[in-house]
């Protein structure tokens, strides 16, 4: 239903998606997840036409959005990062003119707008200015210009931004009674917002998706591999020659090197324990082990060391 193929996408030098791939199917929920700058902004707005990709496709339905883009557009409603609310304008006002602006035909407006105002729970303040609204009720404002026109789809991008507790209570609420009816993408940097909610999970990191697949999935996937923390008491700089060579090692990251201690994080492959393996080969070299501890991994642990990456990165 939503074909995503070979997106690309350049800000001057600045390569913000590489080759992105995956379909969205009808009535799903998809949760895209990754922190702050992976890309899910930019893919959004190249999702709704909003944007164009330096190279790749979007066809949504059949319709490819550069090609047909009225016919994709009409099955899109779009929340984005900053929905351009006009604070001068009453509710009731500015879904006039999004129905406008979407070319809902006038007779229907009424009814329509009555609609979605139930939808999203915003009746009581449908005569208020939207400039006095708190930040939940502007976002759920946003909210019902997405829905107006009855889109099929709906595209979210990080709804529940800067929204107090109850306040991002209410909105998981409300896109799980308009999962019933759409195909959602929804997208977050925080791993729970979108474990408890959606049908599938896109990792994004740095332009590229890392993993796609059900939240239980993932986690499944991730509980037989393991991290190991092992402290040594040398800093030998073959030390990491040596890990290198053995089996079962899928990556090694040096965490700290200070007072004649090295300290890694190991990752080992499912089912693998490489712990002999390591105690057999510092052994050899007369490397001290001062400690080893195991942890079973779990998706948040994934989703941790890529954003630790990414705020490395940043900083
Ligand atoms: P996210 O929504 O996941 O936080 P974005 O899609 O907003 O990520 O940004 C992805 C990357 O592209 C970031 O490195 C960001 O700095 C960069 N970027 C986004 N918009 C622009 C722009 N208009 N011009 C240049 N770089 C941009
Ligand atoms: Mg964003």
């Amino acid at each position: 239903m939503i074909e995503i193929k070979n997106l690309t996408k350049y800000y001057g030098d600045k390569l913000a998606l590489r080759n992105v791939s995956f379909e969205v199917r009808e009535k799903e929920l998809l949760g895209l997840l990754g922190p702050n700058g992976a890309g899910k902004s930019t893919l959004m707005n190249i999702l709704t036409g909003f944007l164009a990709s330096t190279s790749g496709s979007v066809s949504i339905n059949g319709h490819d959005i550069l090609e047909e883009p009225k016919q994709a557009k009409r099955l899109i409603g779009y929340l984005p990062e900053n929905p351009p609310l006009y604070p001068d304008m009453t509710v009731r006002e500015y879904l006039k003119f999004i129905c406008e602006l979407k070319g809902v035909p006038r007779t229907n407006h009424p009814k329509q707008i009555a609609e979605v105002l139930s939808q999203v729970k915003i009746y009581d303040v449908a005569n208020r200015v939207i400039r006095n609204l708190s930040k939940g009720y502007k976002q759920r404002v946003g909210l019902a210009q997405a829905l107006i026109g009855k889109p099929e789809i709906l595209i979210l991008d990080e709804p529940t931004i800067g929204l107090d507790p109850k306040q991002i209570i209410e909105i998981r609420n409300l896109i799980r009674t308009l999962k019933k009816d759409h195909t959602i993408i929804l997208s977050s940097h925080v791993l729970a917002e979108i474990q408890s909610v959606c049908d599938r999970v896109v990792i994004i990191y740095d332009g590229k998706p890392v993993a796609i697949d059900t939240p239980l999935a993932l986690s499944k996937k991730m509980s037989g591999s393991s991290r190991l923390s092992l402290t040594i008491g040398s800093v030998s700089e073959l030390i990491v020659d040596v890990l290198r060579g053995i089996d079962g090692i899928s990556r090694i990251s040096k965490l700290r090197e200070e007072n004649g201690i090295l300290q890694f994080d190991i990752f080992a492959d499912p089912g693998v324990d490489i712990r002999r393996d390591i105690f057999e080969a510092m052994a050899g070299n007369d490397w001290p082990i001062l400690e080893m501890r195991m942890n079973e991994l779990t998706l948040e642990d994934i989703y941790l060391s890529v954003t630790a990456g990414a705020e490395q990165k940043g900083g």
